[in-house]
């Protein structure tokens, strides 16, 4: 009989059980027993065996597969942290079959992406175009709606392919499938309407929650890129007409040559913007850039954008630029008012004066303050908020082009708060911190617990070092928030060249970071921290944008296991009350927890 034993790397658990067996063994040959007896004790030896053997086995395989999950998880984090570097459409499918193949073992994909009415196959991995270029779905397809019945009975977007209750799919695709075999079959949604679909042969079918997540998250990143192509095709197809329409023989006597230059140009410059929205994986920095753009594109006296509220779902003034909110009594758009209703059932951007129901505070304010051009702006979870914008300035109107451009603005902002929102939910299952590359909260707090265990166990100190930068706000304010991303990218990067291979740094938050130490004592950490404090002050941080260099400082606070705390909430707690402290004396500073001293705001 073979166990596994002999494979497992825990040796001790296999030394110590092998010892048993011989002493159990032994001492059923030399004790007094009836033959009987000792061959059922041998029997009841191979069976713990068995069961010893295959719960080994299990865990192993676990632990391999869990492992596994998380290295894609991690490949997800790696691709997206490149967006930046322009990841083309060809990298993304090959990412994507490449990502399934390690996955699910992949034999061969067809990705559909919807059309307007129609679903088309966009991107086949090991078949021949030839074979599926003419396959399509029209939206109305029984297929369509029996997977949407079947989604919301199941609350799942996965399905094991059983086609033998789609009677009308057409002997070509019945046929495809046939030859190819394919066994998985995801629809891709989006607000609770498929926009996508993903057949796959695959050798694994058998699938947890958590890896249909990670599958439907980068299938829908996929398909995205496929929606954006079109919408930027839909761009171009624009200016195209555009150029012709001004061609005309009329329009060549009114407008000057400088005219159409300007408008194809402001076309382009709407391309390079949509990108830029699409890039944004924070919801709070998706809206400035949406401002920053609408303002720059249509120079707009002013902007307001409402989004509803959590528990009312009333819409309410988030964010806006040259308008004063503080002063105005709640301004707002109720759920159930007529004006909400009109709002919902519009798929264009309006002019406020068309607006058919005239009811309502709000609309009497924001004509008053000038507001001409609204238009819905769809959210995640079928929710949607508005987007609001004042006259032109220099008394200029807005135009038919303006409209579309309007809209596709919005388009784009839709679709990257739907991406948002899927990246949060991977973002979750992961451990690293997207922008700087370092471990996340989630990571340090487990880290921390586990280090603070092991510190008991040996009878060790532990240090906990909190830093914050200093003046961060105005650093934002001054030099734009993209160059105070890439500083936290820089500043992650120094860090990991500054601590020792046994420390632990880890982004807390925005622009919070820590250092778990183990082994070190209070003396140690203070000499890591001036030193930390030290080099951060002196480092030249890059700014791509401005092409020049900047400096800024840290306020770091720290505590020291067990002297100060016992267990992880309150060492946390003491060393952000230090971390407090350096920087209510004055910020670019290092203080070591002590409770006489400690005399701050305690919460
Ligand atoms: P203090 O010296 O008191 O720390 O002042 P501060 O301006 O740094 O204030 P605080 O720490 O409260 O502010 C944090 C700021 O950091 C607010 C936010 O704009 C910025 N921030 C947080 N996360 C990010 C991020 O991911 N990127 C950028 N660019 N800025 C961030
Ligand atoms: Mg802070
Ligand atoms: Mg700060």
């Amino acid at each position: 009989m073979s166990f596994n034993l002999f494979k497992s790397k825990d040796i001790s658990t296999f030394v110590v059980f092998s010892l048993l067996v011989i002493l159990c063994v032994a001492w059923l040959f030399l004790a007094q027993i009836q033959l009987g007896v000792k061959i059922v004790f041998i029997g009841l030896f191979f069976i713990l065996g068995f069961i010893y053997n295959a719960w080994n086995r299990a865990n192993r395989t676990n632990s391999q597969f869990t492992q596994k999950v998380r290295l894609l998880t991690e490949k997800v984090f790696e691709v997206k942290r490149d967006s930046k570097k322009k990841f083309t459409l060809s990298k993304w499918t090959k990412f994507l079959t490449e990502f399934l193949d390690e996955l699910i073992g992949l034999d061969c994909l067809l990705l559909f992406v919807r059309n307007k009415k129609e679903f088309k196959p966009v991107f086949g991995y090991n078949l021949s175009k030839s074979v599926y270029k003419r396959l399509h779905f029209e939206i109305n397809d029984k297929l369509i709606s029996q997977l949407k019945s079947g989604a919301s009975l199941t609350g799942q977007a996965i399905f094991k392919i059983e086609f033998k209750g789609y009677d009308d799919l057409g002997k070509d695709f019945e046929k495809l499938i046939d030859e190819v075999g394919f066994n998985l079959l995801f629809q891709i949604e989006d607000e609770s309407e498929i926009f996508a679909l993903a057949l796959i042969k695959a050798k694994r079918t058998a699938l947890l929650d958590f890896e249909k997540n990670l599958i439907l998250w980068v299938s829908k990143k996929v398909a995205k890129e496929f929606e954006i192509k079109k919408l930027k095709e839909e761009i171009k197809s624009k200016k195209r007409k555009i150029e012709s329409y001004l061609s005309l023989e009329k329009w060549r006597k009114e407008s000057s040559e400088r005219e159409l230059k300007k408008k194809i140009f402001d076309l382009y410059a709407l391309f390079q913007e949509t990108e830029n929205l699409y890039n944004s994986l924070d919801e709070e920095r998706l809206f400035f850039i949406l401002i920053e753009t609408l303002q720059k594109h249509f120079d707009s006296e002013k902007i307001m954008i409402l989004l509803p509220e959590k528990d009312t779902g009333d819409l309410f003034p988030r964010y806006s630029r040259d308008i004063e909110l503080e002063n105005t009594p709640s301004v707002s758009l109720n759920k159930k008012s007529q004006f909400y209703f009109w709002i919902q059932s519009k798929t264009e951007p309006f002019f406020l004066k068309d607006v058919e129901k005239k009811e309502g505070y709000l609309l009497a304010f924001l004509e008053r303050k000038g507001f001409v051009l609204g238009s819905k702006l769809n959210l995640p979870d079928s929710r949607f908020g508005v987007v609001l914008l004042g006259i032109k300035r220099k008394n200029r109107e807005y135009q038919g082009i303006d409209l579309s451009s309007f809209s596709i603005l919005l388009n784009m902002a839709s679709l990257s708060l739907r991406n948002i929102k899927q990246y949060k939910m991977i973002e979750e299952l992961s451990y690293t911190d997207s922008m700087t590359g370092l471990y996340n909260y989630r990571y340090f707090y487990k880290r921390l617990n586990e280090e603070i265990f092991r510190a008991k166990r040996f009878e060790r100190k532990l240090a906990l070092v909190m830093f914050d930068i200093d003046q961060f706000k105005i650093y934002n304010d001054s030099f734009g928030h993209q160059a105070g991303d890439s500083l936290l990218k820089q500043l992650g990067n120094h860090l990991l060249k500054v601590v020792r291979s046994i420390d632990v740094v880890c982004r807390y938050g925005g622009e919070e970071f820590c250092v778990i130490m183990p082994e070190t004592d209070s003396a140690e950490c203070r000499k890591f921290m001036e030193r930390l404090r030290k080099s951060i002050e002196a480092f030249p941080f890059k700014d791509e944008y401005l092409d020049h260099t900047h400096h800024i400082t840290i306020s770091l606070g720290s505590a020291i296991y067990p002297r100060d705390a016992k267990d992880s909430d309150r060492l946390i707690w003491c060393a952000d009350m230090a971390l407090l402290k350096a920087k209510s004396e004055g910020k670019n500073r290092a203080m070591i927890y002590m409770t006489e001293k400690m005399a701050v705001k305690h919460p």
